[in-house]
């Protein structure tokens, strides 16, 4: 087997002369048996290099978890912190691969050198402007309507917002990890008190996420550090039993899952029981381990999951067990989800998976015999019952911690919290007065033109009343009442209508979140069309 024959494929480089040997990219094919071989070399070799922090702390290049942001947030910081201390910062860009293009090195030494950074923030207003010339093609919304109405009528947060909640989860996922290259400079920035004088500066990402963190009541938020895998070396032996799969819940009476159960105990009588459950309601998640004897049950940060609680009981089990004689365990669980998280542990895995399955390695090497066993929820089996109750009740002992994995959801809820408070305050938008909540309109299944329509009747902008902006003309009036025409005036208020308005809305003057609100009212199309309106609209 040659194991280290490669067949060399060259790739010409876009726009070289296929002539010249050196403008070809040679790409090397190895054997099967050999890329094998070398994965299963390179996943011990980062196992270790990983573990026994050979790496750099700065190398973000081929590493999991580690990205280029890592090294611009690092850099950012130097540059702003020089800026505000009145230093200078040198930084020295190497190009290892071939003989650097020197203009281009220039270029950003010269962008960096003149504060570069400074011209930040028109760039990240240019993107808006982006951003809403994208929301207006794809809603079909009429030049005139306001940005406002476009984020609510897309369901598309603006930028900044995105942007807060981007910054935020990489700040968490710095601070899970305190051996990130930047987590004592974002945790503990310093210059503070320079950049609180020139607010001129934009201060470093640590101190921006300063008033965010606080603004969204996330300051101490503690977060679960993050966890090794398990050697890869390692025999993964975890053992489950499935004596309940092949009963589907949908076509199975709970009574013959307790003659099941009741079998299965009879089979496994050498095995001690315990039973894990989690539960999240509103603000409470908790979670629960229930022995023969002894229940143990913990209130979780109501910022945890579901699937934190229910891998947090299986793991809280781990160590019970751990302190106990009996080495024969069987951990019935009700989540699906936390036994094949277990089976399938990997580095990207939940903090709390790599913890009880490193617990579990553990027990395995002290002779106790644990299995896992899934068994359905809610079928009156006892124990499952015990911990599902115990795991909704309120415990005094109290986990504060949150793991990353989490964090995402949290924030996403929080920046739509922010959002709809922008929201309430647009009291003279046209589309707020039909549609007060962010979350309000469904998407539609009409065809663009149709919903092209509806959505500027919606937003309240149409051609018909508001061209008149974009020729510096005066606004349309009614010709029977004189005033200002609007979507409102014709789908509400204008007498001349008020007999076709019955015909279609049953009533001459309805209210218009009637006809365009969340539920829009499907005959505003035929009503538009007999009044003559739609093809102005
Ligand atoms: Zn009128």
């Amino acid at each position: 087997m040659a194991w280290s024959r490669a067949i060399v494929i060259p790739i010409l480089k876009p726009g070289k002369n296929p002539e010249d040997p050196s403008s070809y990219r040679p790409i090397a094919l190895t054997s099967c048996l050999c890329k094998t071989l070398e994965r299963m070399i390179n996943a011990r070799l980062i196992h270790v290099l990983e573990e026994k922090k050979l790496l750099t702390e700065f190398q973000s290049g081929f590493r999991y978890g580690r990205s280029t942001m890592d090294n611009i947030l690092n850099l950012e910081t130097a540059i702003r912190d020089a800026f505000i201390t009145k230093k200078h910062l040198v930084s020295i860009f190497f190009d290892m691969e071939k003989a650097y293009d020197r203009a281009w090195r220039h270029g950003i030494l010269n962008d960096l050198h003149n504060m570069g950074f400074r011209a930040a923030r028109s760039v990240v207003q240019q993107l808006d402007t982006v951003h809403h010339q994208g929301l207006r093609l794809a809603s079909g919304a009429f030049r005139t309507s306001p940005v406002q109405s476009l984020y609510v009528l897309t369901g598309e947060p603006c930028l900044k917002l995105r942007r807060e909640r981007f910054s935020l989860k990489y700040y968490f996922k710095i601070k899970q990890n305190p051996c990130h290259p930047s987590y004592e400079r974002v945790m503990k920035p310093i210059f503070g008190q320079f950049y609180e004088k020139k607010v001129s500066f934009i201060p470093s990402f640590g101190h921006r996420m300063r008033p965010l963190l606080e603004n969204f009541n996330l300051k101490n938020i503690d977060i679960l550090p993050k966890h090794d895998e398990p050697p890869p070396w390692r025999s993964r032996n975890v053992l489950t039993i499935d004596d309940f799969h092949k009963l589907p819940k949908s076509t199975t009476a709970p009574s013959v899952y307790i003659q099941e159960f009741y079998y299965h105990r009879q089979k496994f009588e050498r095995y001690g029981t315990v039973f894990t459950d989690g539960s999240k309601f509103g603000d409470h998640v908790g979670s629960a381990v229930v022995f023969s004897h002894i229940v143990i049950s913990r209130t979780l940060n109501k910022h945890c999951s579901v699937f934190t609680s229910e891998i947090f009981a299986i793991y809280t089990a781990l160590r019970a067990i751990r302190l106990l004689s009996q080495k024969k365990w069987i951990i019935y669980t009700d989540s699906q989800s936390s036994i094949e998280a277990i089976l399938n542990a990997s580095r990207q895995s939940h903090p709390l998976v790599l913890s009880t399955v490193k617990l579990y390695f553990k027990l395995q090497d002290r002779n106790f015999d644990i299995l896992f066993c899934w068994i359905p929820g809610h079928v009156g089996i006892t124990g499952n019952d015990e911990a599902d109750a115990a795991a909704k009740a309120a415990s005094s002992n109290v986990e504060t911690f949150v793991p990353f994995q989490d964090i995402d959801q949290v924030l996403k809820q929080t920046i739509l919290i922010k959002w709809q408070h922008i929201w309430d305050l647009e009291l003279n938008n046209k589309l707020h007065s039909i549609q007060p909540s962010i979350a309000g309109f469904q998407p539609n299944n009409l065809n663009r033109r149709m919903s092209v329509k509806l959505a500027r009747l919606r937003l309240g902008h149409t051609y018909f009343t508001h061209k008149h902006l974009l020729y510096a003309d005066p606004a349309p009036s009614c010709s029977s009442c004189s005033t200002i025409i609007s979507v409102r005036h014709i789908l509400c208020e204008c007498p001349k209508y008020r007999v076709l308005r019955r015909k279609y809305f049953g009533k001459a003057y309805p209210d218009l979140r009637d006809i365009l609100g969340e539920h829009y009212n499907a005959n505003v199309f035929s009503f538009v069309h007999d009044i003559n309106f739609i093809h102005s609209i």
